[in-house]
């Protein structure tokens, strides 16, 4: 894929630079460019360019507006202590939105297209990945959407692949600390047959009104239980469930209609190589509830590309608390290895890690 580029002539001065990445927060500034790349059936992908960053100009018809035809990815290039840049798992984010884009009845863009896209973005707004203190990253979000003009229902014949990024500062400030969450007896985010396990917003707005119950509740985050009988924990909103049991065993729920999380998939290995034994199944709320009663699970840990790893506080639901298992010694264990991994403090032991400059 040949990717052009126009730089941007006025971009963020030095000092406000250092300014930003001093407290980046998440996901509210942003990069001096962006990578856009068009595809339409006669042409397939083409015109891949990065410019200046800046709003899309969209006709009120434009169909993703309407019908929510869209995938997303979320990803962080990391800086290591000798300047260089890095990602975790690329291929993987590329993999993964293929499958989203099947489910969307979008065309397939091709892995090392995906790649190659992220990495080009990356390299020429290098100077804004935050120095590693602190787990400061550039997160990275691709997204594929509907852009033809057109209300009829069907795929789309014009459609728009981006990159954007934005510093992101530490998600835990002043410390890893356990979240806890509201049991959503109410609503699900996905079913049989759905969109579940693709990378979208649908499945994201889905989830705003539970999200908004768990606030008021005064949790963190959602649990989210199956769509048929309300009985087998699937995911949080944003992030995929483990539970570790005394006798060392790790469970976490099968795949199908949650979201495949890429640390979740690492978590299976880097337990597996630790000598866990891991269970990928169905696992109930019951067993969630009696096992920590019983002290037969010692920890509930969540995990995504945002907090890496977080340990789950109490479980909240209109039936009760269920409280806060024992440990987090697995859990800040396993979080210890990804992140340094991803900074490049420890060894990269499966070849993991993929240098973009
Ligand atoms: C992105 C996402 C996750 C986490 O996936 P990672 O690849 O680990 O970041 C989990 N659940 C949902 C619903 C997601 O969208």
């Amino acid at each position: 894929m040949q990717i052009s580029t126009a730089a941007n002539p006025t971009p963020v001065d030095d000092a406000r630079l250092v300014e930003i990445l001093a407290n980046p927060g998440f996901g509210v500034h942003f990069t001096d460019h962006m990578l856009t790349v068009e595809w339409t059936p006669d042409a397939g992908w083409h015109d891949a360019r990065i410019t200046p960053y800046g709003p899309l100009t969209l006709d009120p018809a434009t169909a993703v507006l309407h019908y929510a035809q869209e995938t997303f990815e979320g990803m962080k290039a990391y800086r290591h202590d000798d300047g260089s840049i890095w990602t975790f798992r690329p291929e993987q984010n590329a993999a993964r939105m293929v499958r989203s884009s099947a489910r969307l009845a979008f065309p397939e863009l091709p892995v090392e297209d995906f790649v190659a896209c992220v990495d080009a973005l990356v390299e020429v707004d290098q100077r804004w990945v935050p120095d590693s203190e602190g787990e400061k990253s550039l997160y990275l979000r691709p997204f594929m959407f509907a852009s033809e003009k057109f209300l009829g229902v069907r795929p789309a014949q014009h459609v728009t692949f981006m990159v954007i990024a934005s510093p992101a500062g530490a998600y835990f400030k002043g410390g890893v600390k356990p979240v806890n969450l509201w049991l959503s007896e109410t609503f699900t985010r996905a079913g049989r047959g759905g969109m579940g396990a693709a990378k979208t917003g649908g499945n994201y707005a889905a989830s705003l009104a539970a999200q908004r119950e768990a606030i008021e509740q005064g949790c963190d985050q959602v649990v989210f239980l199956d769509d048929q009988e309300f009985r087998y924990i699937e995911e949080l909103g944003g992030m995929n469930l483990f539970f570790v049991h005394a006798d060392g065993r790790v469970v976490t729920p099968e795949t199908g209609t949650i979201l495949e999380g890429i640390t979740r998939a690492s978590i299976i290995e880097l337990a597996g190589k630790l000598g866990h034994a891991v269970e990928e199944r169905k696992f109930s709320i019951d067993e969630w509830r009696d096992g920590v009663a019983s002290g037969e699970i010692t920890e509930v840990f969540a995990c995504g590309t945002a907090a890496v790893v977080t340990p789950v506080g109490e479980l909240r639901s209109p039936h009760g608390v269920t409280p806060a298992p024992a440990s987090t010694e697995l859990t800040m264990r396993i979080r210890d290895a990804l992140v340094g991994m991803q900074f490049g403090r420890a060894e990269d032991t499966f070849g993991w890690m993929h240098r973009v400059c």
